[in-house]
């Protein structure tokens, strides 16, 4: 029963997506074009928003796929202003929909804003207008919370539906639904009742997170299985994208950025991320000793010493801001030209958006990661606790141990896109270096050894972090945890690769333990070690190189992009006719 259910929301979507949504012969096409213009002052659509509008005008549900900054919110605030009545939108984060309705505002565009800590009277107005076929509101801003929990506010919106004057339900930021996105909210799970309660309501989903299995689940849990997914490219082709390999030492980290700032990115505005706010503040000390302009931003700093360190880093008069992730919102200074990663961030999708910061401008720009296993840990352990976000984060290590693939690649992939080989046009390392062959090492014996080392410290109650077992792997360290071997013979730098490719693989597990003032993480063997004894196991990693950079000169600003076509289609979710390239590689495999 379950699969002809999924069969016949298969072939609905397979005919949604068949559609070529991007037409301007609707009913409603010139006043699509007249609103953009004559309202928003915006003289052309960005690819995919007018196909969005278009779709949910004609009344289907859907959800818009867009990277940040793409311009998702126009897809429900200009449909809102072309047929009558009132347009409901869900958006998690008061301070965005404040922002919002303060620039619609500024248009004359009659909207408001409703959360738990609206003043009363301006409650009881909105309410009353809910049930007002006279009023002018044609957007209402509201937290899902306040959604949830307020009959009242529920029974007018059923009012207002049954007058017919509910024309469209956006829902912002709608992969919060997900247990299985990077930012599940629990109130979201409260959306699933919408499409029940307001039939013949086009629903209108809005994210940046692309992933397939994160889309379903939100699909399932609106009740809006099948609904078309329109989805805009994540490529960002101006952007440069690099690993380093971050040195063990913390003077030799704070030479590379020193040389970078002084050398490649000299007189160039851009952000330094940092895991931790001690971090931050450390490295902007160093640098600031090191005769360099940079302020540090966190969310330790009062609100005002915030706004004034994002001021003097927008006018230029720091070059660069050594920040945490608090650093994010309400950046829009188009020409940074460098975004570095002094720490892995948490995943690939967080890597997407942070990096993405740079090159709005469309100019060439850059996106470096430091990359030790070391720093894994540091991540692993301050994000174990919440569902998921291990897999996210050994994501983000995929990308980093990768040295065969074009990062391009692996970050579409990242959002179920589909690439074509020759897209990079050299704008990333692994591009800039083809290697005809690519060095693999046989895992097998490595394998065997690790695994006996696991099972010796097992059996001696001693517990491994990944560099004491890379210790009794090399024979060095504790003596009742060394193997029976020899000690083998690679870099203590690949070993650490492999090791991270191990936990990737499940080969190798995390385990982590809680003392009063910090978490540690413990490698044990994983779910798939067991196999490594078989006879016909086979293991093969390719080995990494780091690809040289000039830190000192900076980089030839001249890009071959002219020919790219900014408004090709990209594949959507409904697009089952994925090229399955089979491929060996470190971080294309998907698990
Ligand atoms: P998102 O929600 O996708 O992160 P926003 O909706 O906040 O992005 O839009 C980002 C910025 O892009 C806004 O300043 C918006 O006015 C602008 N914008 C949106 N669409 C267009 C367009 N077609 N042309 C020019 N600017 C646009
Ligand atoms: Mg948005
Ligand atoms: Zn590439």
């Amino acid at each position: 029963k379950k699969t002809l259910k999924n069969c016949i929301h298969k072939i609905r979507s397979d005919n949604l997506a068949h559609v070529d949504w991007s037409g301007t012969t609707y009913a409603w096409s010139d006043e699509v074009l007249k609103v953009l213009n004559d309202v928003f002052h915006i003289k052309s659509f960005r690819p995919k928003q007018l196909a969005a509008i278009n779709c949910t005008l004609s009344g289907q549900h859907a959800i818009v796929v867009m990277p940040t900054g793409a311009g998702k919110s126009l897809c429900y605030q200009l449909p809102a202003l072309v047929k009558p009545g009132l347009t409901l939108v869900i958006s998690p984060l008061v301070s965005l929909m404040e922002d919002q309705v303060r620039s619609l505002t500024k248009k004359n565009i009659p909207a408001k804003l409703m959360s738990s800590s609206s003043p009363k009277q301006e409650t009881t107005e909105i309410l009353n207008a809910l049930k007002d076929s006279k009023t002018d509101m044609k957007l209402l801003y509201v937290t899902p919370e306040r959604l949830a929990k307020s009959k009242r506010f529920m029974a007018n919106l059923q009012k207002c539906h049954a007058d017919g004057r509910l024309q469209r339900i956006a829902i912002d930021e709608v992969h919060c639904c997900s247990t299985w996105g990077h930012d599940f909210r629990p109130d979201y799970k409260f959306l699933g009742v919408l499409a029940d309660m307001f039939k013949n309501v086009p629903i209108l989903g809005l994210t940046a997170t692309a992933t397939t299995n994160v889309l379903i689940d939100v699909q399932k849990i609106l009740n809006i299985l099948g609904c078309l997914v329109i989805k805009s490219t994540f490529n960002r082709p101006n952007l440069f994208y690099k690993i380093i390999e971050k040195p063990t030492s913390q003077d030799e980290c704070m030479l590379i950025l020193e040389k970078l700032l002084k050398g490649r990115y000299k007189g160039q505005s851009g952000i330094i991320y940092a895991h931790s706010i001690k971090d931050a503040e450390d490295i902007a000390s160093k640098l600031r000793q090191r005769k360099l302009k940079v302020g540090c931003y966190h969310a330790n700093l009062d609100a005002a010493t915030r706004s004034e360190v994002h001021l003097k880093w927008h006018d230029n008069r720091y070059q660069a801001i050594v920040a945490t992730v608090a650093f994010g919102m309400g950046i829009d200074k188009p020409d940074v030209r460098f975004v570095i990663h002094h720490s892995i961030s948490k995943s690939m999708e967080n890597y997407y958006q942070e990096s993405g910061r740079a090159g709005r401008d469309g100019l060439r720009s850059e996106c470096v990661i430091l990359y030790r296993m070391q720093d894994i840990f540091k991540v692993s352990t301050m994000v174990f606790s919440a569902t998921a976000s291990l897999k996210h984060l050994y994501g983000m290590v995929k990308y980093c141990l990768n040295g065969s693939l074009c990062r391009r690649l692996l970050i579409a992939e990242h959002f179920d896109e589909t690439w074509g080989d020759s897209d990079c046009r050299k704008m990333c390392d692994v591009c800039c270096n083809p290697q005809t062959v690519v060095k693999e090492i046989d895992l097998k014996p490595h394998c065997a050894t690790i695994s006996e080392v696991a099972a010796i410290a097992e059996a001696e109650d001693v517990k491994l972090t990944a560099q004491k077992l890379i210790d009794a792997w090399f024979l060095k360290g504790p003596t009742n945890v060394r193997h029976s071997g020899k000690a083998p013979s690679i870099s203590r730098a690949i070993a650490e690769d492999i090791i991270a490719y191990l936990l990737v693989k499940k080969y190798l597990f995390e385990e982590f333990h809680y003392t009063a003032y910090s978490t540690i993480s413990y490698i044990k063997a994983g779910v798939n070690m067991s196999e490594a004894t078989d006879d016909s196991f086979e293991l093969k990693m390719p080995i990494r190189k780091y690809f040289t950079f000039d830190l000192d000169t900076p980089p030839d600003m001249h890009m071959d992009l002219k020919d790219i076509d900014e408004t090709e289609e990209s594949p959507s979710l409904n697009d089952e006719k994925k090229e399955t390239k089979k491929r060996s590689g470190s971080g294309s495999s998907k698990e």
